[in-house]
C-alpha cells in the first residue's frame, strides 16, 4: 500500500493577528503506515504543524488532508480526531485526580462501548504497556517513564490510524526515554500504525524511516 495519510498543501498559520508566523507555506505527502520523524529547533513551527495534523487547531490557509478527512472543510473533527488520532504529549497529560485505568478510558466514551467493555480494553492497552499493575494508582503516584506509557495507552483507546507524538521523551531522563522509544517504534513495527513524532533530538529521530525538518515555518529540502 502506497497510498498517502497526510497530505498538506501550502498550508499557513500565523498567530496574534499575524504578527507572528509559525507555519509559512508547509507542502508534505505522509505515506500510510510511515514513521516520520519532525525535527527543527525550537519555535520552528513543529508543534503547530502536529496540531494541525491532529486538527488542535485550524489552520489560516492551504489544504490539508489526514486519513480521508478535510480539515479545512465541514469535516467532523470531534469525530476525526476520536476515531482517527492518538495523541501523546511531551508532559503526558493526564487527568490527575482519575486512576490510571479511568484516564486510558476517557478516549472511549463516545465509542458506544459498555463501561465494562471500556474497562476491560483499557486494562488489555495498559497490559500491552506492561503497566497493568498500576491500573487503580493515580498519575502523581507513577514516574515520569510510567505516566507516559498511560499516556500511549491512551493514545491507543480508540485504535487510532495515526499517533501523534510531540516530544515524547522530552521530559524523561535517557533510560526511560529509550524505554518509551521502543515501546514506540515496536507499536509502529507490530500495529501498522502511522507514527509522527515532533522530536529536537537527532539520535531520537534518526529512529524514524524518514526525519522531515521543519525551519521557520517551512520544510527545508
Ligand atoms: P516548536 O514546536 O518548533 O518549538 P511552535 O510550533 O510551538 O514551535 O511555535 C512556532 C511559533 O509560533 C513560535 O514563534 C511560537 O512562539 C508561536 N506560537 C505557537 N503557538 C502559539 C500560540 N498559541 N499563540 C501565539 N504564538 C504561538
Ligand atoms: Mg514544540
Amino acid at each position: 500500500m502506497n497510498e498517502n495519510i497526510v497530505e498538506i498543501r501550502n498550508l499557513r498559520k500565523g498567530f496574534d493577528k499575524g504578527k507572528i508566523t509559525a507555519l509559512n507555506g508547509i507542502d508534505l505527502n505522509i505515506k500510510k503506515g510511515e514513521f516520520v520523524s519532525i525535527i527543527g529547533p525550537s519555535g520552528s513551527g513543529k508543534s503547530t504543524l502536529l496540531n494541525m495534523i491532529g486538527a488542535l487547531d485550524r489552520p489560516d490557509e492551504g489544504k490539508i488532508m489526514v486519513a480521508g478527512y478535510d480539515l479545512q472543510g465541514k469535516s467532523d473533527l470531534s469525530q476525526f480526531r476520536s476515531r482517527e488520532i492518538g495523541f501523546i504529549f511531551q508532559l503526558h497529560n493526564l487527568i490527575p485526580n482519575l486512576s490510571v485505568v479511568e484516564n486510558v478510558e476517557i478516549p472511549m466514551f463516545e465509542s458506544g462501548l459498555s463501561g465494562r467493555q471500556m474497562r476491560e480494553k483499557a486494562l488489555k492497552l495498559l497490559d500491552y504497556m506492561n503497566i497493568s499493575d498500576k491500573a487503580s494508582r493515580k498519575p502523581t503516584e507513577l514516574s515520569g517513564g510510567e505516566r507516559q506509557r498511560v499516556a500511549i495507552a491512551r493514545s491507543l483507546a480508540n485504535d487510532p490510524s495515526i499517533i501523534l507524538a510531540d516530544e515524547p521523551t522530552g521530559s524523561l531522563d535517557s533510560k526511560n526515554g529509550d524505554m518509551i522509544l521502543n515501546l514506540l517504534k515496536d507499536l509502529h513495527d507490530k500495529e501498522q500504525v502511522t507514527l509522527i513524532m515532533v522530536t529536537h533530538d537527532l539520535k531520537v529521530a534518526a529512529l524514524a524511516e524518514r526525519t522531515i525538518e521543519v525551519l521557520d515555518g517551512k520544510i527545508k529540502t
